[in-house]
């Protein structure tokens, strides 16, 4: 255990749905603290970098499309082993399997409109974080 830095989008789904507090009350109720937030518009080309790991998937251009169909929240959350607990506040992709209780089993509607993301490694979460975040 250690204290770690993760990066939370909430998908253009979730913004357009209005539940971004209700989602932000479930990360702090778990005791993950919200330390930066901003709401962008992203790029084609951002959502295209920001996926590349994906770019051999059958649902990469459908996922780019969506990610810039409208605004995103974009947030630095910090915690003892905020990297996986984020991750299973969540929930699983599939919002079919994801848990009672979990992000995705509330306010998912599709395994691609899955209301927000996480980092899923040390090594993400610093990449992710300087991706929209400089300075951290
Ligand atoms: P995550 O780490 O739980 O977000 O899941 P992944 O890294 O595997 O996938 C990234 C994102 O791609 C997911 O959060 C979904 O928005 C989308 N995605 C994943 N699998 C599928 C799929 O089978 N079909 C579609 N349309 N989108 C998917």
């Amino acid at each position: 255990m250690s204290n770690q830095k993760t990066l939370s989008i909430i998908k253009p789904d979730a913004v357009k749905a209005g539940h971004v507090d209700s989602i932000n009350l479930m990360i702090e109720n778990s005791g993950l603290k919200i330390l930066e937030k901003k709401e962008i518009k992203l790029s084609k080309e951002e959502a295209q970098q920001f996926y590349a790991v994906h770019s051999d998937k059958p649902f990469y251009n459908e996922l780019c499309e969506f990610m810039t169909s409208g605004p995103i929240i974009v947030q630095m959350i910090e915690g003892e082993n905020a990297i996986e607990l984020y991750r299973k506040v969540m929930g699983a992709t599939n919002p079919a399997e994801a848990d009672e209780n979990t992000i995705r089993k509330k306010f998912a509607t599709s395994i691609q409109e899955n209301a927000v993301h996480g980092s899923d490694s040390e090594d993400n979460a610093l990449k992710e974080l300087n991706f929209f975040f400089k300075d951290i």
